[in-house]
């Protein structure tokens, strides 16, 4: 049986972008109240005493957008200094990072994935819902950041939306051609915006692999992530290619993590609400971190029933929250 050890916690629901395939503009979301979302403290115990003990030794942090986290700094420190945290990484989309990339990195975040899903900065404030001044740069700015104070692997996530910027998947897949960076092709998923979704459609990774192919070749790469990514390769690229494709295949066999919300709901699985656990309520209700760790265990115990392997029965319309809120 797969080790489950990889924990994706969501620091905040909130978001800075309004992107079309995620929250896009006018979705009534129901935003966590303040006085419902884990504490750092919350936060850092229940990893302390509950997360790390049954088992759990890597940690992503993401939202919403984590770098609108207050006390983000401190919170990374701390978790980086407990001495079984084996990898500590982040899930952003860069907006603010180029003043944190180096804070975060001294406090000891180890890897960072960076979400780009245009160089054209028109494209850009299209799919991420800005009417202002273009934040393209900005979220640029932030990826050079990073990679200049030494996050590497660099990862960037593109998310692919036929007819909105899959035309430029050459040009992003040739970023890695002299840079160390992966680009990891994300296939476009019903969770945020059916409409969107059943407008346009998604397109394949391996449709991709044959457009990225025909021009360059690609070879599948030795080193494979601890992810569902596929990783490839354009022969001689410093960087990789990865791609996720969680609407062509099924990886639930590979599965290897569970989320907690920034309300403190652990989930078993992205695509299937059963099995979640209240653990922010539990606390506070004064239930036993022994309690807590043996819940833990057993939903740890059932994760293999609870896929989502039935994709054939239909995908739109079954998610009640989106991924800004569950944490992608
Ligand atoms: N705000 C951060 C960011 O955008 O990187 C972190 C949170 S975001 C929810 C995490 C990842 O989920 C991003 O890479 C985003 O592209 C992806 N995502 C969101 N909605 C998606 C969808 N409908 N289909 C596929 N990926 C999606
Ligand atoms: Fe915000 Fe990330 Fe969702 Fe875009 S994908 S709206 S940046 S949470």
């Amino acid at each position: 049986m797969n080790i489950v050890d990889y924990l994706r916690i969501s620091l905040i629901d909130r978001c800075n972008f309004r992107c079309q395939y995620c929250m896009p503009e006018g979705t009534e979301i129901d935003y966590i109240l303040k006085q419902n979302l884990l504490t750092n403290n919350e936060l850092l115990t229940l990893l302390k005493e509950v997360f790390i003990p049954v088992g759990f030794i890597r940690f992503r942090l993401t939202g919403g957008e984590p770098l609108l986290r207050p006390g983000l700094v401190d919170l990374v420190g701390a978790i980086a200094s407990f001495p079984e945290t084996k990898d500590l990484s982040m899930t952003t989309n860069g907006f603010l990072l180029a003043d944190m990339a180096k804070d975060l990195y001294q406090a000891g975040l180890s890897r960072i994935n960076i979400s780009l899903d245009s160089l054209d900065s028109d494209t850009f404030n299209l799919i991420i819902g800005n009417r202002g001044r273009s934040r393209w740069q900005l979220v640029w700015n932030g990826i050079q950041a990073a990679y200049e104070v030494g996050f590497d692997p660099l990862k960037l996530n593109v998310v692919v939306i036929p007819g909105v910027n899959d035309d430029e998947v050459l040009d992003l897949a040739a970023l890695t051609i002299d840079r160390n960076w992966h680009i990891r092709f994300i296939e476009f998923m019903p969770i945020g915006n059916d409409k969107l979704f059943d407008d346009r459609g998604w397109i394949s990774s391996e449709e991709l692999r044959q457009r990225i192919g025909k021009k360059w070749g690609l070879t599948e790469s030795f080193v494979r992530g601890n992810g569902p990514a596929d990783v490839f390769q354009i022969p001689g690229a410093l960087g990789t290619l990865g791609f996720i494709s969680q609407m062509s295949e099924c990886f639930c066999d590979r599965c290897n993590r569970m989320r907690l919300s920034a309300d403190g709901w652990l989930r078993p699985c992205l695509l299937n609400e059963m099995g979640q656990i209240d653990l922010k309520n539990a606390l506070r209700n004064g239930v036993s971190v022994e309690e807590l760790r043996q819940q833990v265990e057993y939903l740890l115990g059932i994760k293999p029933e609870i896929n989502f392997k039935q994709r054939e029965s239909g995908t739109t319309g079954i998610y009640s929250r989106t991924m800004s809120q569950i944490g992608g």
